[in-house]
């Protein structure tokens, strides 16, 4: 039998976190949790987990904190869970690397088929990143090289650190060259299931990568967007 996938939730207020552990427990994952910031990000670290849910109001450290300095390490799949309708919150968390966004209140049956999508990408990814090895291809645009062997993007030389998402997109769109894509084909070919998120999810993530690749973000020339039609990186 397959080993069962651990989850990790970070959340202060026990009656929810409680009910969460109970619920997904009994769908067959191994649950661990956390009642502050602090407990949850060293938790997190020790990389022995296939998913984090992240509350973001806690003590002692925040949800977007941790979220940051997971990111900083590790690409475990999170899903952040707030009380606030905050579209701010939304983008923050999104910004920094979290792969899901959920508010409360949820239903149980929502939440586990989003941890269910969420891990089942993540594996998948890593096997294709397995598969790859030995296999590289570069993709140039520009100044800017991507090597999708050892997943890394360089504009002159220089290493530029993308997140997870901001990889898949800007391959995405590299691989794809010439052809625009609407915001809702860009979720469902690089999220994967669009339904989920709401469009200003790409809007984010090109805002992000056009702040690391571009010279002039606010006059990009590697990613552009055509009013109604979509995001492409132009033929040379
Ligand atoms: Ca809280």
């Amino acid at each position: 039998m397959e080993k069962a996938k651990k989850i990790l939730i970070v959340e202060d207020e026990k009656d929810i976190s409680e009910i969460i552990a109970y619920n997904i427990r009994r769908q067959g994952y191994d649950v661990d949790t956390a009642y502050d910031g602090e407990t949850g990000l060293n938790k997190a670290l020790s990389g022995e987990f296939d998913l984090v849910l992240l509350d973001v109001m806690l003590p002692k450290m925040d949800g977007f904190e941790i979220c940051k300095r997971i990111r900083e390490k590790l690409q475990t799949p999170i899903i952040i869970l707030t009380a606030r309708e905050e579209e701010n919150d939304k983008i923050m968390g999104l910004d920094l690397g979290a792969d899901d966004y959920m508010t409360k209140p949820f239903s149980i049956g929502e939440l586990s088929s989003r941890i269910k999508a969420n891990i089942r990408r993540y594996s998948g990814e890593l096997k294709k990143l397995g598969e790859n090895d030995g296999d590289g291809t570069t993709i140039k645009i520009g100044d800017i090289i991507i090597d999708t062997e050892n997943v890394s993007v360089r504009k002159n030389g220089k290493e530029i650190s993308l997140s997870k998402k901001e990889y898949d997109l800007l391959c995405f769109l590299a691989k794809n060259r010439g052809s625009k894509f609407p915001q809702d084909k860009l979720l469902e070919s690089v999220w994967g299931f669009g339904g989920y998120y709401d469009l200003r999810t790409v809007d984010v993530t090109v805002r992000r990568i056009r702040q690391k690749i571009e010279d002039d973000s606010s006059n990009p020339k590697y990613i552009l967007n055509m009013r109604s039609v979509g995001y492409y990186i132009p033929e040379d």
